[in-house]
């Protein structure tokens, strides 16, 4: 896979040279850098200008990053989708990595300073994703998320090749938890099951705290999807535990807050 990257930072990538997905980048994606300031005619290497209509800070211009655009779609085979990262985007899933991972090439948007001129978008960008709820300085951090998070999704790049199997999002669930040695730490000891050796035994144990972690820490997942027979006792023995109304009902109170406010 090919993923080009259109940036005025191009240095903060080296961060991800690092570890598994650093791996992945030497051997089987390849990333190219474009920085619209070399797309420039002026001497100053302008790439953003005040908005129009006033408000605070630039806005990155349109031409310097179609000419990036350009140069990027030249550089790479296939017919590459351009993505802009940006806070104003629709939250970018697991589904997208996975999906993504099966493209010849992409195309990813970093926006600076007040974000791009709304034209560059209407034209030239096919999808707009963000990594969350909350505004960061630049389009790179956004990227890197989204390289790391598509290159672990490639064949080969984890050396466990079921590692992505099992992982948090990948059906809608977050993923059980996990232990490993010592047996016992403090008066806390590795739940019996999981030294059993019973692989049917640690398959039910995993899926079931699978379910009560998503219920208690993301239940609204679990209004995504359709539930087995299993999965339903599992969430009705959720429900029945006390413990469990107790969290249902301050996440009610929570989200009634933020409605308030
Ligand atoms: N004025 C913009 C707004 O309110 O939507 C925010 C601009 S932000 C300071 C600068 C750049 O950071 C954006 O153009 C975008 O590329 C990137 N960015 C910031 N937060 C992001 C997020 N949550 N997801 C993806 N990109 C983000």
């Amino acid at each position: 896979m090919q993923i080009a990257v259109i940036t005025i930072l191009p240095q903060m990538f080296a961060a991800l040279k690092f570890g598994v997905v650093g791996r992945g980048l030497e051997e089987q994606v390849q990333m190219h850098l474009f920085d619209p300031r070399d797309y420039t005619d002026d001497r100053y290497r302008s790439v953003d200008d005040r908005p129009y209509g006033g408000g605070p800070g630039m806005v990155m211009m349109v031409e310097p990053l179609v000419k990036a655009v350009e140069a990027a779609r030249s550089a790479l085979t296939g017919a590459p989708p351009v993505v802009y990262l940006t806070p104003a985007g629709v939250p970018f899933q697991q589904d997208d990595a996975v999906r993504s991972a099966r493209l010849d090439s992409l195309i990813l948007i970093c926006g600076r300073f007040e974000g791009v001129d709304q034209r560059f978008i209407d034209h030239w960008v096919d999808f707009e994703w963000s990594i969350g709820d909350y505004v960061v300085s630049g389009g790179e951090l956004p990227a890197m998320v989204v390289i790391d998070a598509i290159t672990r999704q490639i064949p080969g790049v984890l050396g466990n090749q079921h590692s992505t199997f099992s992982e948090s999002h990948l059906d809608g669930m977050l993923e059980y938890p996990q232990y490993t040695r010592p047996e016992k730490h403090a008066s806390d000891s590795v739940p019996a099951v999981l030294l059993s050796g019973d692989h049917g035994r640690i398959g039910e144990f995993k899926r079931r705290e699978a379910i009560k972690k998503t219920f208690a820490t993301r239940p609204e997942l679990l209004t995504q999807r359709v539930f087995d027979e299993n999965t339903l006792r599992v969430l009705a023995e959720c429900l029945a535990d006390p413990m469990n109304q107790t969290i249902l009902i301050n996440q009610e109170k929570s989200d009634a807050k933020k409605q308030g406010s």
